[in-house]
This record gives C-alpha cells, sequence and structure tokens, in this order.
C-alpha cells in the first residue's frame, strides 16, 4: 500500500517557516507534495493580508526569494515535491478558477513552465483550487496531460468528456459503491488511480479542522481492505496542534502496518509493480 501526502496553497504569501512549523519532523517519513500557486492573486483566508483580499494584484511565486531558494533545497533534498495548484487561485462571481476562468490551456502551460523554471523541478501532477473542476477545466486538465490529484472528483460521466475508460472507470466506480454499502449521497474516496485516454485521477482524504484521527484511519483501512493506496490532503495554514497531531499519529498508525510504502505523490500514479521493481533493485 501507497502513502502519500498534500498540502495546498504554496504560493508568494507563504513563508518557509510556517511550512517548516507544520512538515519539519514529517517529511523525512514521507515526502510533502506542495500545490503551489505560480500567480497568487489574493482572496479571503488566513495568511493573505487584507488588503489583498480584494485587489486583484498578481503576485509571482519567484518575487519571494526566500520562499523560492527554500522551496528548491527542499526539492532537491527530496522532502518536498510540487504539483501545480491553478494559475492565480481567484476567485471569480460564478466559480472558482478552474470553473469560471478563461484560457485554461493558457493558464496550465504558463503555470507549469513558470513553476519548473523558477523551482528548477518537473510537474505531472494538477490539485484544482478548491478542489473544483468542471467538465471544460478537466478537459484542458487532460490535455496538458496532467494527472489530477482530487478531493471530490465527479466520477459521473455527464460530468466529464468521454474517452474509451470512462464507461469501465464509472462501473469500478459503482462496484466500490456497492460493496461498501453506500448509498448514491454518501461519501466515499476510491482507493486507486482511474486511468483515462490521457490523464489519471487519484482522490484524497482532507484532513481539516473537522477530521478526526478516526475519520483518517476508517479511511486508510478501507483503502487497504480494497488493495488500494491513500493520500492525506491538507492547507499548512490551517493546520493548529490538534491537526498536526491527528497527522502524526495516522502515519504512526501507517508504519505499524505491513506493506506499507511512503511515496511521493506522483508514485500514486505509477503502476503498482514498478515501484515493486524498484524496491527490489
Ligand atoms: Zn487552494
Amino acid at each position: 500500500m501507497r502513502i502519500a501526502l498534500r498540502d495546498d496553497d504554496t504560493c508568494y504569501f507563504t513563508s518557509p517557516a510556517e511550512l517548516e512549523r507544520v512538515y519539519a519532523d514529517v517529511w523525512d517519513r514521507v515526502p510533502v507534495c506542495l500545490a503551489t500557486v505560480p500567480f497568487a492573486v489574493g482572496y479571503q483566508r488566513a495568511g493573505i493580508p487584507k488588503s489583498e483580499w480584494h485587489s486583484g494584484r498578481r503576485f509571482p511565486l519567484g518575487d519571494n526569494s526566500a520562499l523560492v531558494d527554500w522551496l528548491r533545497r527542499r526539492i532537491a533534498e527530496r522532502r518536498v515535491t510540487i504539483a501545480l495548484h491553478g494559475y492565480t487561485h481567484e476567485d471569480y462571481p460564478d466559480g472558482f478558477e478552474f470553473q469560471a476562468a478563461p484560457d485554461l490551456d493558457r493558464r496550465l502551460a504558463e503555470g507549469r513552465e513558470y513553476l519548473e523554471r523558477v523551482l528548477d523541478t518537473r510537474i505531472g501532477l494538477f490539485v484544482p483550487p478548491h478542489n473544483a473542476l468542471s467538465k471544460r477545466g478537466l478537459d484542458a486538465v487532460s490535455r496538458a496531460g496532467l494527472n489530477v490529484l482530487g478531493s471530490f472528483i465527479s466520477f459521473r460521466p455527464s460530468n466529464r468528456s468521454w474517452d474509451r475508460r470512462t464507461a469501465p472507470n464509472w462501473w469500478r466506480v459503482r462496484r466500490f459503491r456497492r460493496a461498501t454499502a453506500r448509498r448514491r449521497s454518501d461519501h466515499f474516496v476510491y482507493p486507486h488511480p482511474l486511468r483515462y485516454d490521457r490523464h489519471a485521477e487519484f482522490a484524497c482524504h482532507g484532513l481539516i479542522p473537522t477530521t478526526t484521527y478516526d475519520d483518517l484511519v476508517s479511511g486508510l483501512d478501507e483503502a487497504r481492505r480494497f488493495g488500494g493506496d491513500f493520500c492525506v490532503a491538507t492547507h499548512y495554514w490551517e493546520v493548529d496542534e490538534r491537526l498536526k497531531s491527528v497527522l502524526v499519529r495516522v502515519l504512526d498508525h501507517a508504519a505499524t502496518l505491513p506493506g506499507v510504502r511512503f511515496v511521493t505523490a506522483d508514485e500514486l500514479f505509477e503502476p503498482a509493480d514498478s515501484l515493486a521493481d524498484r524496491a527490489h533493485a
């Protein structure tokens, strides 16, 4: 079983100290995938100055040189990996960025190219801002050949363009829902990557202020029962002492289970046998 960790919203407004505070004793156990915003526009949340909540101004990540130096070092140490988290992460009157913004193909291409250059790394994963992805948004991500690391991925064929794998994937998800005695409206996280023609998708378990240790452990145990994998997703800016202790206890629990391997988020998408080969190499 593969276990990974994702953290959202690293951007111009982030200081290395905030990430150190949460992850300095975690990333040697499991690398942290930082879903990073290349050209952040402010919105209302902790950690963004109030003066920028509605200013519409754009802040390139590269203008925060302390953060860039720090990220490059952590990436080289393999403690951190980078995913693309939108382009500006701005909110529109009629939706979030990857539901409502124009020009999604350009945003993906420019955002990825910029982060790869500034941080000297390769990016293969996309995390939608606010976990919101319209059909048009998903089409653009798929065209860009990025894999989606999401949280509330809609599997309904009506919410996505079809390729030859859409129907088989829909049946896979249905079988899982039946096997776990869930109704249509019940929340669940499908514990395997779903591969489509041009991209793959994997869903994470959120660690937010209402999440308990039992919530995450029951998600982990279910994924394990079905031979699946597991990824926790959180935001450094809302990780307090309680959330941090939930995270550490879940990692402690996972470390006691036979066959568990802590991996980068990118490795969740690799075929399982290629990882086994690497472990034996
Ligand atoms: Zn975000």
